[in-house]
């Protein structure tokens, strides 16, 4: 494909052409023929690092390097489909010993041991070294490794797929998909503010390899347990809008998840729905997690910069899409949550 390749030059030209041509080469000397290689990312994994990863796995198989995928959560039913073609790769049962046994580890999506859950001490202690490929804002503390980090990319994908034409490397069709996957679900089909000339010129070649986009439509967003609508049902129940400030916020009951017998995942884009009223600026989810704490999604419009919000209470994540996870109840922390934002909002011009 000689014209995918100009384009993608050009593009790479107007953010800065020598640190993500060095950055990609150094993130492939990781990939050693006979090496044993993690990859992994970030607990509730979602498209993005999911297909990263998965995309990753198929690209480094056709230059016929083996590498394993340990994550810190399951993988979400949403995206077995990926997998189907790829038994035994997906290690997350077992990540702490396919880890101690690893001669790399590389992160995707993420680029702190904060979101690493039950893997962050390996991963810390290991001594290997641990590369990354990123797309969020704020800064992280990973052990020594490669970076390949862009904030301007919509995606981890479209870090993945720019690693592998600048390589030279195939990209096989299932790994054009999951990387599909990745870019449709970060940037919500393609609508928010993250969609760039960049990200849509990728995804046209993927489209070009052949993709199934109806197919992978129906298995991300069209095969749904039944609990998934009828949590959305009971969480949309509860908005709240605070109209004058431009503020709205859902709160997902507690006990509704294991009562309709769906997890975090089914929770995908339930916050959008409070980001669509008109006038809304900060658009709030608030859940409890299974661990006792309490989960805020934020997402925005226009001049507010969630992750900074965010930030202020220990979360991070992109400038229209943020999180953070919370000690203390669900009450607690929607008061003293709700108290910041509000602040927040006032300081901040119409
Ligand atoms: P979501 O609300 O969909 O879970 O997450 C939206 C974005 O916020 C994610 O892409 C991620 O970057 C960020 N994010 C979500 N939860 C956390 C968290 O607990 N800590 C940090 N640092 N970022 C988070
Ligand atoms: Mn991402």
């Amino acid at each position: 494909m000689p014209g995918g390749v100009v384009d993608y030059l050009t593009v790479m030209t107007s953010t800065n052409t020598i640190t993500t041509s060095a950055a990609a080469h150094e993130v492939a000397a990781l990939f050693l023929p006979g090496q044993r290689i993690c990859l992994t990312t970030h607990v509730n994994p979602d498209g993005d690092g999911i297909g990263s990863e998965v995309a990753l796995v198929h690209i480094l198989r056709a230059q016929g390097i083996e590498a394993v995928i340990t994550n810190p959560s399951p993988t979400p039913e949403r995206f077995a489909f990926l997998f189907t073609d790829l038994p035994g790769v997906d290690r997350s049962g077992h990540g702490v010993k396919e880890l101690r046994r690893a001669d790399a580890i590389l992160v995707l999506d993420i680029a702190d041991l904060g979101r690493l859950g039950n893997l962050a001490a390996t991963v810390r202690e290991r001594g290997v070294p641990v590369g990354c490929i990123d797309h969020h804002a704020s800064e992280g503390v990973l052990p020594p490794g490669p970076r390949f980090v862009d904030a301007t990319a919509a995606a981890t994908g479209e870090l993945i797929f720019m690693l592998a034409r600048e390589r030279g490397w195939t990209i096989p069709l299932e790994a054009a998909r999951a990387l599909y996957v990745a870019l449709v679900t970060d940037t919500g089909g393609f609508r928010f503010s993250n969609t760039r000339p960049r990200t849509l010129r990728i995804a046209s070649e993927l489209l070009a390899l052949g993709i199934d986009t109806e197919q992978v439509y129906l298995d991300v967003y069209a095969s749904a347990p039944a609990g998934r609508p009828r949590l959305l049902a009971e969480v949309l129940q509860t908005l709240v809008v605070e109209e004058s400030i431009g503020l709205a916020w859902l709160t997902v009951p507690p006990g509704a998840m294991e009562r309709h017998g769906v997890g975090s995942d089914d929770l995908d884009g339930v916050v959008e729905h409070a980001r669509s009223i008109r006038g809304i600026r900060l658009a709030l989810l608030f859940r409890e997690m299974s661990g006792g704490r309490i989960k805020v999604s934020l997402r925005s419009v226009g001049t507010v910069d969630v992750a900074v919000l965010a930030a202020r209470f220990g979360g991070g994540g992109h400038s229209r899409a943020a999180g953070v996870a919370l000690p203390g109840t669900l009450g607690d922390v929607q008061v003293s949550f709700l108290a910041a934002a509000r602040e927040y909002l006032a300081g901040l011009p119409r």
